[in-house]
């Protein structure tokens, strides 16, 4: 636009003086030439003789000339400059001739010419005709024209200035107004429209296009907004979205003086699942999950996935028995089995509690009290804790624990114990079971109760069980060799059924050995064998084929039914301790023993019975037909020389 302007600016004046120059040029050729014409015209009728009418006649002549008002200045003069016309004493002496080329030429607004006449009068010789023509209409009329062209051009500029306004309202303010819309969106304010009200086509077009590219970004903006604050593969809120949660509840909580729940969830078994059965069955199981959970909490609340396997649900208004409650129902919610892919498995999980403002009131703090509670639930095998101050404790002495578990199977702290399991219709020993044993550098024996959830939490649990069924074998050789038919026991952990990694690596020590593999019987149990009944059954197959015996554990303590358990590859029942101990033929689980030893007989399983104390329950399992037994009565768990021992002294008149 200020180009124009320029261009405008400097193309004008050149235009003025162009129009100028040529009115100027024509109105002074006209001027001239008609100056010359009548001045010519006077010349030739000035008479040329002496005679005194020839000087009268000259004299009229000019007097007439000068009544046209047209001509304001004549004389006629001779040689020397003397004047014949007018009279000396008439008032024009005052003008002073001065010959004129051009229009204006002196400013003394007449335009003066002379010509060359030939009048003799008294012997004087008159030669020029001397006349001024008024020029001052002519250069009125130019300094009209000059006006009016001004005025016109100067109008013509105003056009044009109105007109560029014009159009810059209507061009240019959209379009700023546009420039001005892209800058806020470029950085960042992308809420308001960018559409302009214009009647330009162009411009309406380029502001539909630009709103549809604001759509675009914004929706891009959502997308990116929504991923960087959810789980991709579950949809749930992500940590980041569930820490601003987090904060914006501790805000209405402390406003209102009111409570609210963290709970922390974490999936039983799901680190096995994933490595076992691979990353698509776990994202399937997760998904499921997700769905499942979103079910349990009310729509205000928050559900997300924080972790791996580990959600947190934030609860709003509730108080702890309220928020255990609703934890609960949301471990319910995963109890029933996940099918996917063509496997059934069972996954459960713990739930840790923290209630603001109680157990924290800063969003840091509650998670990590949630996360202490979530630890005990798992370690105490519950479903819901709420957090309490003493688990602290437990939790710092759970995670030196956990190093120390790793150190020590480095370093060989861990080793077996030997309880004799013996055949009470032949009256000998035909078996032992290894119990794992820990002895800590610092703390002395710790109990496989406490070491191994630890070990199958962190999954060490198989290679524990590697470690320790090595450093025995050899010893343990020595003992099946002299003792024909004698069958060692390990405990085989849920975990380690869910791949043949410990079964081939337990093949290749017996061949390393040259023990048989019909001397070694599995332990595990029927909860075990239930997380994953098809998986737990090829893998128990394996062990089958390879020749291992399979032995139920702690028979009667999950929910399997015995004519279910038939379908799977098995050899021994193991009924549980609790069962045994303490019993007589009026306890409750008198009847239920019974059934047990008379139906495995009939499927064709042994049986055996663990916990054995006393005297009387010998008697009564004889009575029942259950011959093969194992228990304090007879051994506690024994060191490997001491087994050793005990197994080549046993007497079995010394008991009986
Ligand atoms: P379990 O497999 O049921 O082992 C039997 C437990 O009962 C042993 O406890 C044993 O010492 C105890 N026991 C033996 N006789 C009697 C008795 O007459 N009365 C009573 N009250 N108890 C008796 P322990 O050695 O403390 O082992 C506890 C549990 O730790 C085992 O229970 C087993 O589940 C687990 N465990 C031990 N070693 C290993 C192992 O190497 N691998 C795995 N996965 N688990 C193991
Ligand atoms: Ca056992
Ligand atoms: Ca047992």
């Amino acid at each position: 636009m200020l180009g124009v302007l320029l261009i405008h600016l400097l193309s004008l004046p050149f235009l003025y003086v162009t129009i100028i120059g040529i009115y100027k040029n024509n109105t002074e050729e006209q001027f001239i030439g008609h100056v010359r014409e009548l001045t010519g015209l006077l010349s030739d009728f000035i008479p040329a003789n002496e005679a005194v009418d020839s000087a009268n006649e000259t004299v009229f002549l000019m007097e007439s000339a000068m009544l046209g008002g047209e001509v304001i200045y004549i004389e006629l003069v001779n040689e020397n400059g003397d004047r014949l016309f007018p009279d000396e004493d008439v008032a024009m002496n005052t003008v002073e001739f001065i010959e004129d080329r051009y229009i204006g030429q002196h400013d003394d607004e007449i335009y003066f010419i002379s010509l060359p006449v030939y009048l003799l009068i008294d012997d004087v010789k008159y030669t020029r005709l001397r006349i001024g023509f008024n020029e001052a209409v002519v250069l009125d009329r130019l300094a009209l024209v000059k006006k009016r062209s001004m005025a016109i051009l100067g109008i013509y500029f105003v056009c044009i200035i109105l007109l560029l306004s014009y159009l810059t309202s209507v061009i240019m303010r959209p379009l700023k107004q546009l420039g001005l819309l892209s800058k806020k969106v470029a950085a960042g304010e992308r809420s308001k429209k960018m559409k302009v009200s214009t009647r330009i086509s162009e411009v309406s077009d380029l502001s539909e296009d630009l709103e549809c590219m604001r759509l675009a970004l914004v929706e891009q903006t959502e997308r990116m907004h929504f991923k960087a604050m959810h789980d991709e593969l579950t949809g749930l809120p992500n940590r980041s979205l569930n820490n601003d949660r987090i904060d914006q509840a501790i805000s209405r909580a402390s406003r209102k003086k009111s409570s609210f729940a963290v709970l922390l969830l974490d999936l039983d078994r799901f680190k096995e699942i994933n490595d076992t059965l691979g990353h698509g069955v776990g994202d399937e199981i997760l998904k499921v999950v997700a769905e499942r959970l979103k079910c349990g909490i009310r729509e205000s609340d928050t559900i997300a996935r924080i972790g791996g396997d580990e959600f947190c649900a934030i609860l709003e208004g509730v108080e702890r028995v309220v928020a255990e409650k609703l934890a609960m129902k949301l471990a319910a919610l995963l109890e029933p089995s996940f099918r996917v892919n063509g496997h059934t498995l069972q996954v459960g999980a713990s739930i840790g509690i923290a209630v603001y403002p109680e157990n924290g009131e800063m969003p840091e703090i509650l998670f990590q009290h949630a996360d202490v509670a979530m630890y005990e639930a798992k370690y105490q095998g519950l479903k819901v804790i709420s957090y309490h101050e003493d688990m602290d404790k437990h939790r710092i002495e759970d995670l030196q624990l956990t190093s120390d578990i790793r150190e020590g199977l480095k370093s060989g702290q861990f080793y077996a114990a030997f309880q004799p399991k013996v055949d009470l219709s032949t009256g000998k020993p035909y078996g032992c079971e290894m119990l794992a044993r820990w002895e800590h550098p610092r703390l002395g024996l710790i109990s496989p109760d406490k070491f191994i959830p630890i070990m199958e939490r962190e999954n060490l649990i198989g290679e524990m069980t590697q470690k320790v069924f090595d450093k025995h074998l050899p010893q343990l050789k020595q003992v099946i060799d002299s003792h024909p038919g004698f069958k060692v026991s390990i405990n085989v952990s849920p975990l380690s059924l869910l791949d043949t990694a410990l079964l081939d690596n337990l093949e290749i020590s017996m061949q390393l050995n040259g023990v048989k593999s019909s001397s070694l019987i599995i332990e595990v149990t029927e909860n075990a064998i239930m997380t994953n009944p098809l998986r737990s059954a090829r893998i128990l197959q394996k062990f089958a084929d390879a020749g291992i015996g399979v032995s139920v554990d702690d028979f009667g303590t999950g929910y399997s039914s015995l004519s279910y358990l038939q379908k799977f590859p098995i050899n021994e029942l193991k009924v549980d301790k609790s069962f045994i101990i303490g019993l007589n033929k009026n306890s409750q689980n008198y009847p239920i023993v019974n059934a047990t030893i008379t139906m495995s007989h009939d499927l064709g399983m042994s049986v055996i019975a663990e916990g054995v104390e006393e005297m009387e329950v010998i008697d009564l399992l004889v009575e029942m037909k259950c011959y093969h037994v194992q228990g304090r009565f007879f051994s506690q768990p024994l060191s490997f020389t001491e087994f050793k021992q005990w197994i080549e002294h046993f007497e079995i008149s010394e008991y009986w």
